[in-house]
């Protein structure tokens, strides 16, 4: 494709708003650009407004997928960037506004190199599908609601285009973020015996679960062990009532080794055990995502990094992402190798004046339709 269309490609991607909604527009565009191919369009509603895309294009043969989020996170302050932030303004090599990294450089590429790969008019020697996810900002939702309907199934791989800088993500860890409750009972603070206090037993609960998330040792050769973190705290009305609410809210990276179904249950259990002593504690989550288990073995993952390194002279360096991300959803799948490659630097992520470069993004779009070819050729061998 000519570099010029791909460029408008991504432009017209950031001018959509789609900040933690809205990515029906996103859905819309894309499955626009597909018109009149022989290809296969389905919109998967997650509420008014917001459609996944599934688009799937190949008759048979070995199966692999792009995956990207069609949502961006908020502008921030649009009088601190230097050009509006959806106006997909290209100056001196960089194409700037909000989502340009993460990820519609990454999502538009795969567009293009499935363009690319359909406009070559030869019959395809194997299977491509594009999932576009909703809501993978605040709560990889989108990719939880494919993966249960089954979209992530049939697939023999997936890349996912988070902005990696041509390195290869091949694991991540996991996130669990949970809210306690307390109910007490509220009295006049000259007469607690009259009450019940809500905070005491959050208390007892601050200190249990900080030790026991402490005591364990397990730890991961490439992401280290468990993080846990005590995040917010608050409670009581008045300096002389008997407090009757109380609440902390915990974030806890987790690794394979420790999963979230382990950890979940660990906190559970003090909670159960606080409640049988008294107390009235609840505890809720927040979207869990289980980490990404190593997927530096993977012939996806070796298929990848050589392509990298010999045609395209980047990275293709095997690291650990930082964060979940809608690879915590398609691993659910089972057996399904994931990694993460995307053509942006990510340096500006949830930033203001969010960018890539141009020449990173129109070598990813090359990279994704050679990456499907080799892909095709290599696993239809197996
Ligand atoms: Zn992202």
């Amino acid at each position: 494709m000519e570099e010029k269309r791909a460029l408008k490609i991504l432009t017209d991607l950031i001018a959509i708003p789609s900040v933690n909604d809205h990515e029906a527009d996103v859905a819309d565009y894309l499955a626009g650009l597909f018109d009149g191919y022989p290809v296969q369009i389905k919109r998967v509603t997650f509420a008014p407004g917001r459609d996944n895309l599934v688009v799937t294009m190949g008759e048979q043969g070995p199966f692999l997928g792009f995956s990207g989020h069609e949502d961006v996170v908020a502008t921030g302050n649009e009088k601190d960037w230097a050009f509006p932030p959806f106006s997909g303004t290209v100056d001196q090599g960089l194409v700037y506004g909000r989502g340009a990294s993460d990820m519609k450089s990454g999502l538009a590429a795969q567009v293009v190199a499935m363009l690319d790969l359909l406009e070559s008019g030869q019959e395809l020697p194997g299977r491509l599908r594009l999932l576009a996810s909703v809501g993978e900002e605040t709560g990889e939702y989108g990719a939880a609601q494919l993966t249960s309907e089954g979209y992530a199934n049939d697939l023999d791989g997936l890349v996912i285009g988070e902005p990696s800088a041509f390195d290869i993500k091949v694991t991540h860890k996991g996130v669990i973020d949970y809210k306690v409750t307390s109910v007490g009972k509220s009295a006049h603070s000259s007469r607690p015996d009259q009450g019940f206090n809500a905070i005491t037993p959050l208390l007892t609960f601050a200190q249990r679960v900080q030790s026991v998330m402490a005591e364990n040792d397990q730890s991961d050769a490439t992401l280290g062990q468990l993080t846990h973190v005590l995040s917010q705290i608050g409670g009581g009305e008045q300096i002389n009532s008997v407090p009757a609410n109380a609440w902390l809210t915990g974030n806890i990276r987790t690794i394979p080794a420790y999963p979230n179904d382990e950890v979940m249950a660990q906190l559970e259990d003090i909670i159960e055990d606080l409640n049988k002593a008294g107390a009235k504690l609840s505890i809720s989550y927040s979207y869990p995502e289980p980490p990404l288990p190593s997927q530096a073995d993977t012939q996806l993952a070796l298929l990848a990094q050589n392509l990298l390194k010999d045609t395209f002279h980047r990275s293709g360096a095997l690291t650990a992402g930082s964060g979940a991300t809608d690879a915590s959803e398609y691993t659910k799948a089972g057996h399904l190798p994931i990694i993460i490659v995307g053509p942006a630097a990510g340096t500006t992520d949830h930033q203001v004046n969010e960018n890539v470069a141009v020449d990173d993004y129109l070598t990813g779009c090359k990279f994704y339709k050679a990456l499907a070819e080799t892909f095709w050729a290599k696993m239809g061998n197996e």
